[in-house]
């Protein structure tokens, strides 16, 4: 079993804090609630594999936190990057990134393409997917249409979303190009914590398949062997309390079924980070989040959670939750 790697990131200030302290202070891979209405606290205090503090980079958090899972996905094991956080902590930043700084999921798609160009003895085949669990129905990205796909479980292919579009790729562009297409076609609800806000998980998935290229080979037996493996870089819906975004009807639905399913996610990496021996039963199934990622999570497939926590005041009770969560990942 691989541990997970669990990181925090501290996004940088957006809007004015009234009291303009730094609740939050970063030690190396420490993070500690320093102080409220400037009464120094201690309660509060986690350890993690690392902190990235507000100046941290999109490259940093790759280099340390994804590129061993990419480079693992091209050798052949699965893998699965998250990012967990509530809305406007710097879930999408982190992943997609901005034009000077690009995210994890593009800089994936650059390194992958990079490392199979190097890899001259072997022949690859990458397929991407581009999905998305809304109210607890799968929605292809990749196609203008909603669709509410289901998931199967066959001995061949194992468990799989089935009509799910997969885009043979060539290049890197090409598959920045279809991310752009399924961007359009992502859920967004109003609600009066962000005007934008993402109240659904989204999946990138990347299929690297691989066999040796020349079959004339003295060891053919090993270079021949076709090699599969499944990434997922995975932005999770936000994962603030509902009450606090004065929920109607919609929204109150789209919150239960978000709540319940991070919180399923968490039981399941809970159940994942504890010894093997107390383990026992890992509740994949309770969520169609954790039965879609089940193949890619546990096991042999490495995986890493990035919790990213807004700085402001107001975002104090948020932030202990995502630590907490983090905290129980580890
Ligand atoms: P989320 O996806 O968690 O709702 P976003 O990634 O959309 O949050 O971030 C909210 C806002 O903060 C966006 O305008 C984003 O560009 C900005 N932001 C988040 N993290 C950073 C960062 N590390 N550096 C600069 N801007 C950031
Ligand atoms: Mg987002």
């Amino acid at each position: 079993m691989e541990k997970i790697c669990v990181a925090v990131r501290v996004r940088p200030r957006i809007s004015e804090d009234s009291f303009g302290g730094n609740f939050w202070k970063v030690e190396e891979n420490r993070i500690s609630l320093h102080k409220v209405h400037g009464t120094p606290l201690s309660a509060y205090s986690y350890a993690f594999d690392h902190v990235f503090d507000e100046s941290s980079t999109n490259a940093s958090v790759y280099d340390l936190l994804t590129k061993d899972i990419i480079n693992a996905a091209v050798e052949g094991f699965n893998g699965t990057a998250f990012a967990y956080g509530q809305t406007s902590s710097g879930k999408t930043y982190t992943m997609n990134g901005s034009e000077t700084d690009p995210g994890i999921i593009p800089r994936a798609v650059e390194d992958i393409f990079r490392k199979i160009q190097m890899a001259s003895d072997r022949e690859f085949l990458i397929r991407v997917s581009y999905m998305e669990i809304y109210n607890e129905e799968i929605n292809d990205l990749l196609v203008v249409e909603n669709q509410k796909l289901q998931i199967h479980e066959s001995l061949e292919r194992g468990i799989f979303v089935a009509g799910l579009r997969q885009e043979i790729v060539n290049n890197a562009e090409q598959v920045l190009n279809l991310i752009k297409a399924g961007e359009v076609n992502r859920h967004f609800g109003e609600t009066n914590m962000n005007a934008r806000s993402s109240r659904s998980h989204t999946i990138f998935r990347m299929v690297i398949e691989s066999k040796g290229k020349d079959s004339n080979s003295c060891d053919h037996m090993t270079s021949d062997a076709v090699r599969v493996s499944v990434l997922n870089l995975v932005d999770l819906a936000g994962s603030e309390r509902i009450a606090k975004t004065g929920a109607d009807g919609v929204r109150l639905k789209e919150g239960k079924h978000i709540n319940k399913s991070l919180m399923i996610l968490g039981n399941v990496i809970n159940k994942l980070s504890e010894g093997s021996k107390q383990r026992g039963h890992i509740p994949y199934r309770d969520s169609k989040l954790t039965r879609i990622l089940q193949p890619a999570l546990g096991g042999n497939a490495k995986t890493s959670i990035v919790c990213t926590i807004a700085p402001e005041e107001v975002h104090i009770e948020e932030t202990k939750g995502t630590l907490q969560f983090a905290s129980r990942a580890k």
